[in-house]
């Protein structure tokens, strides 16, 4: 087949909503490292690795061994039997994870791993009701489209009852239109009325992402999340940590986001990067909560022997290269970058971001802050025809996200801040 031949079959075939990006979307075929290539020949730099699910590097060696060795060995066997991968990597996630986050529970993608959290948080506090933040997401399912925030993903709208969305910390758009730090963040106090106000009083849980990904990379500020988790814990919700894009090193110098943040989930959820894209989902608990989830619950591909294998050999690698340490080395020079082509170009109105994952949110003025989706949308268009693969996010459309995979040389690093100052100027 060739590329138009592969695309117009996808439309023939795949729901619509399976939509891809560019106006003439790209057929990867292949790729290594920080490389990949579609069916053209065309060879791109790959700085959104999967949706920040390539953490380490296309085809890395040793997990690419380690899934081949597996499939060989044993393949699969439900989630009926103890497998020597699953218990190995649970005692891994126990040991990095922070706190006292000790017993996992393994499925296959970034929503079962919310839905599991969820549906633990009620188990184990009796109650039920739920709270998120606008500008969050988390997942697909019936559940986690009404946790996500976003109008555009909450398909036939509000639908699960129980779920209280409190004020996201957008500083950059602040929702009640004050200035970090004068504001005294003012955004996770208003848990506290929302609790009393919108809920019986005694939530199951909060749940919010570190850094919120599919919002466009919204960096809370230090303070927030000891005030927000002070508040629900007061009233006796559990914390759900949803490290789905911001764990496994990728905020820089630390395992997990909310370990910048000095507080302690109850439960946490993961995927994505955990296996550098085998489909794993994973939802940890302290020991005390997870002991709470008796009753049957199974996930057949759960803790599956091959991405076991793919995960085990992901924090392996990581551990050895000290992947929290490199993003935190790579992730300053990609900032600074950033911050250098924010001062030549006005659209661009923000820059934030930990480690290696940083946004830009373009604007049509900077006084106005009028988000400007149509340059953004060129501006990705451009990346591409420099032959450089980026993220776009943002509830507006108008924020592009930088998350490369974290074995990138501080060349190629380089190199795609080079393509990102050429695609700027070619729009500006
Ligand atoms: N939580 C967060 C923070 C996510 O970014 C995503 C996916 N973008 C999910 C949950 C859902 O993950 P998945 O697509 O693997 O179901």
């Amino acid at each position: 087949m060739n590329s138009n031949e592969v695309i117009s079959k996808h439309k023939e075939f795949l729901f619509p909503c399976v939509a891809n990006y560019y106006e003439e979307p790209i057929v990867i075929t292949r790729a290594k490292g920080t490389q990949v290539e579609d069916l053209d020949g065309n060879q791109y730099l790959d700085f959104f690795g999967g949706i920040l699910t390539v953490s380490l590097e296309h085809c890395q060696e040793e997990v690419v061994r380690a899934v081949q060795d597996q499939m060989e060995t044993l393949g699969h066997t439900s989630a009926l039997y103890p497998t020597e991968n699953q218990v190995d990597v649970a005692e891994t996630l126990a040991r990095i994870s922070p706190g006292s986050l000790k017993k996992s529970f393994f499925t296959s993608s970034g929503t079962e791993a919310d839905e599991t959290a969820i549906l633990l948080a009620k188990i184990h506090t009796g109650q039920s009701e739920i709270i998120a933040l606008r500008h969050c997401y988390s997942g697909r399912s019936l559940l986690a489209i009404n946790l996500t925030a976003h109008s555009n993903w909450r398909l036939q709208g509000s639908q699960v009852p129980g779920i209280k969305h409190s004020l996201s910390p957008y500083c950059y758009r602040c929702p009640m239109g004050l200035e970090y730090p004068s504001c005294g963040v003012r955004c996770a106090k208003d848990l506290e009325e929302l609790i009393q106000t919108e809920t019986n009083g005694s939530p199951a849980a909060f749940i919010a992402e570190p850094i919120q990904g599919v919002g466009g990379f919204i960096t809370p500020p230090k303070e927030y999340f000891e005030i927000a988790v002070g508040i629900v814990r007061k009233y006796g919700g559990l914390f759900i940590c949803d490290e789905v894009q911001t764990g496994f090193g990728r905020t820089g110098d630390k395992w997990f986001g909310i370990e910048h943040y000095g507080v302690e989930p109850d439960i946490m959820s993961m995927a994505k990067g955990i296996a550098n894209g085998m489909p794993v989902g994973a939802t940890i608990a302290k020991e005390e909560i997870a002991n709470s989830f008796t009753g049957l619950s199974l996930a057949t591909y759960g803790g599956n022997p091959v991405s076991m294998a793919a995960t085990k050999a992901t924090i392996g690698v990581m551990e050895r290269e000290d992947i929290p340490g490199r993003a935190a080395h790579l992730g300053k020079i990609l900032r600074e970058h950033l911050e250098t082509m924010k001062e030549k170009y006005s659209s661009i109105g923000d820059v934030r971001g930990m480690g290696l994952m940083q946004a830009l949110e373009f604007v049509k003025d900077r006084d106005s802050r009028e988000p400007d989706p149509a340059i953004t949308n060129a501006f990705l268009e451009a990346a591409k025809k420099n032959k450089l693969l980026l993220g776009k996010g943002g509830r507006y459309g108008n924020t592009i996200r930088i998350a490369p995979p974290m074995l990138i040389s501080e060349s190629d690093l380089r190199e795609g801040c080079r393509l990102i100052d050429q695609a700027l100027s070619e729009i500006s």
